[in-house]
């Protein structure tokens, strides 16, 4: 999506509002492929006398991604704040920066970024997973029926075992401490 700034570059210092809408295309995350919703942008913009154009605003998508759990279809919804500085002439291939030419911003990057920055650690469906079984062995507490859903969801198993590991291996280096 192009946004033009053509009016704004006129008129530095004047906040004008926009709101856009970003196609973004699937993503490899972690070896996880998520995909999205259109991604809403709006908010203000407005050019400085270098002809640096400054957005701010909010977006906002659904992501769709495979449960962590058991596989099934997921989604979350995605939201975050961004400010960024669009330098005028500057390289847009440049991973540092967001840089424009001629009269437009290209949002691509500025869009795959912060939803990327705001997206979920991990995608739990709702309702309940089917991988319920591969904990069956796990020494974990579960007060009720209604918990389990709720306690393997959130996988802290899974989040204790690093360090759990690594508590072992201070223990580990401890003993050979003292010897
Ligand atoms: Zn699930």
């Amino acid at each position: 999506m192009k946004l033009d700034v053509l009016q704004a570059l006129r008129n530095p210092g004047t906040e004008y509002a926009f709101s856009a809408e970003q196609e973004l295309a699937p993503q490899d995350v972690s070896g996880t492929e998520v995909t999205f919703d259109v991604v809403k942008l709006a908010g203000k913009l407005v050019a400085g006398e270098d002809g640096s154009v400054t957005v701010e605003g909010k977006l906002s998508t659904v992501a769709h991604a495979p449960c962590a759990n058991c596989l099934a279809p997921a989604i979350s919804t995605v939201e975050g704040d961004f400010r960024e500085t669009f330098i005028h002439g500057g390289d847009p291939e440049d991973d540092e920066s967001f840089a424009y030419n001629g009269g437009a911003l290209d949002f691509d990057k500025l869009t795959l970024f912060y939803v990327l920055l705001n997206l979920p650690m991990r995608f739990l469906c709702e309702g309940g997973c089917e991988g319920l079984g591969q904990y069956a062995g796990a020494d974990v507490t579960i007060g009720s029926e209604e918990d389990i859903t709720t306690t393997l969801c959130q996988d802290e198993l899974n989040v204790q075992r690093p360090f759990a590991a690594l508590q072992q291996l201070l223990a580990e280096k401890s003993d050979n401490a003292e010897n």
